[in-house]
């Protein structure tokens, strides 16, 4: 057992010691009846922490936000953002604090931070809380898409407080410990930007260089360059949203990273009958958000964030250098549609089986592609479903994804067409190609159904084995476990029809 004089974490918070000006110290508020309801060992371990002292009484201290462990430097950190469309000069954590950073077993720089650690004076009109539900539901989500190798935040873990939290109803209220690359958003960089305040932009800039694109430090068009790394991370992280299903529900600038992690898992789901208008998140009544809006919006918010970066780029009064530096920014941001077509494509290209062959026949199997999913959608079927049995058939097994189609016909017409391509593609053995295609095609997703039985039977009853039962299930989506076999079904049509997300809880 680890004394209390080793600390458990080894803080060093580069954040909070460089950064003054852009957050506020604060202390994360006391819970009355804290439990440890979820600590993730995978995790724990990869930042080399004492998972047996992370349980213990210590643990729950902690994770509850009751005791600030040695070394961590609590803080809010101040952030604006653009939400549906709207600006708002401030928002900030007002229910979330940076407890500092601490090097993985592999030398990565990593946040701690909590979610639901009580008011801050970021708060506005809020309680600074958060329920179990919702952040059980982000551990779920944040692993299925780590499983599924989509650049995520994580949990650590989760602490019921004891208290409760009103929302529609009284909720059991927690606190998630949630592990990131980093906390720096498109709207942080708004936030001092807004203001006019120059100076702190360059030094939260060359910050976010230091901390993720460290080979650009100190170099001459750094700024320009930082534009072009955070929009080659978002098209390649939308790519693969899209090529899993997924649906942030909630693109505001302020969810959206510098470092190409998803973040902030409120609104989100996995769509099951695949249609490209989908939307879940019950505010977003005008489908801003939808499954097929998140590639231009992610272009939107990268203009956000080039706006803030272009006085950067042209510093002194120089009026050429000026129009040269909106010039280069409106390049990048143009090139990110093209870019995010070259991530969705060698995505899909290995979802279908085939090599990734480039420029070589893109248009085709582009066309290939949308082609397929034009039959999902107009047969209503289950995206995650149709990829994988399209597996199935590469290994010459038909009838279970003919099973999915009302009408098979012009499924048939479309799989003759893409046996073309595959014999073209090369004289890999049919089983091959299966195998190769279901370790890009999941069995099992976070379906929506699941994750609210699982969430409903830890809120309501305190029960943890559906949502063990699930986790389990989604940290291993590749395989054709029959234990999981429940889990790779879809909703009947009746429950996902009538499906929404809520945010801000
Ligand atoms: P989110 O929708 O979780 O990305 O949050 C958007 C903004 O609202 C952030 O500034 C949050 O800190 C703030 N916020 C959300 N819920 C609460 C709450 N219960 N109390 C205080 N602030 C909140
Ligand atoms: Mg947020």
């Amino acid at each position: 057992m680890q004394s209390a004089a080793v600390p458990l974490f080894s803080f060093d918070n580069t954040y909070a010691r460089e950064l003054q000006g852009f957050y506020v110290p604060w202390k994360p508020a006391q819970a009355p009846s804290p439990r440890l309801l979820f600590l993730n060992q995978p995790l724990a371990e990869e930042l080399g922490l004492d998972s047996a002292v992370l349980r213990g009484d210590e643990g729950m201290a902690i994770f509850a936000g009751n005791s600030v462990p040695p070394g961590a430097e609590p803080l809010a950190q101040a952030y604006a953002g653009h939400q549906f469309g709207g600006f708002s000069p401030q928002l900030g954590d007002g229910r979330a604090l940076l407890l500092g950073e601490t090097l993985d077993r592999e030398g990565r720089r990593r946040d701690i931070a909590f979610k639901g650690s009580g008011r801050t004076p970021f708060s506005r009109g809020g309680d600074g809380r958060a329920a179990v539900g919702p952040m059980l539901r982000e551990v779920l989500i944040g692993e299925a898409m780590h499983a599924l190798g989509i650049p995520t935040t994580r949990a650590l873990a989760v602490a019921a407080t004891g208290e409760s939290v009103p929302r529609e109803k009284m909720l059991p209220g927690a606190v998630l410990t949630r592990v990131a690359s980093s906390h720096l958003r498109v709207g942080t960089f708004e936030f001092f930007a807004a203001r006019g305040d120059i100076d702190k932009l360059r030094q939260l800039a060359d910050y976010a260089i230091a901390r993720h694109d460290p080979d650009l430090a100190g170099t001459p068009g750094r700024y320009l360059e930082l534009l072009r790394r955070v929009a080659g991370r978002q098209a390649a992280l939308i790519a693969q949203w899209m090529n899993a299903g997924f649906i942030h529900g909630v693109m505001n600038t302020d969810n959206m990273t510098i470092s190409g992690e998803t973040i902030d898992y409120g609104p989100c789901a996995f769509m099951e009958a695949y249609d490209p208008h989908a939307v879940f998140s019950s505010i977003d009544h005008n489908g801003r958000y939808a499954y097929r809006n998140q590639p231009p919006i992610a272009q939107w918010n990268l203009t956000r964030l080039a706006e803030t970066l272009v006085p950067l780029m042209a510093e002194d009064d120089d009026e050429d250098a000026a129009k040269q530096a909106v010039a280069d920014a409106t390049a990048v941001i143009e090139s990110f549609g093209p870019l995010y077509q070259v991530h969705l494509l060698r995505g899909q290209r290995a979802k279908l089986g085939l090599s990734d062959a480039g420029d070589d026949g893109a248009a085709a199997d582009t066309a290939l592609a949308n082609d397929w999913l034009g039959l999902l959608h107009a047969q209503a079927v289950d995206f995650t479903l149709g990829w994988r049995r399209l597996a199935d058939t590469a290994a010459g097994n038909d009838a279970a994804l003919e099973a999915l189609f009302a009408d098979a016909q012009p499924l048939r017409d479309w799989l003759a067409r893409w046996r073309d391509s595959c014999a073209r593609d090369g004289a890999t053995s049919p089983e091959a190609r299966a195998e190769g295609m279901r370790r890009a095609n999941p069995s099992v997703i976070a379906r929506n159904h699941r994750v609210e039985e699982a969430l409903a039977a830890a809120s309501e009853r305190g029960d943890m084995e559906p949502f063990e039962r699930l986790l389990s299930a989604v940290r291993n989506p590749y395989a054709d476990n029959p234990e999981n076999a429940a889990f790779a079904e879809p909703a009947p049509a009746a429950v996902t029809a009538c499906y929404q997300t809520f945010c801000g809880t």
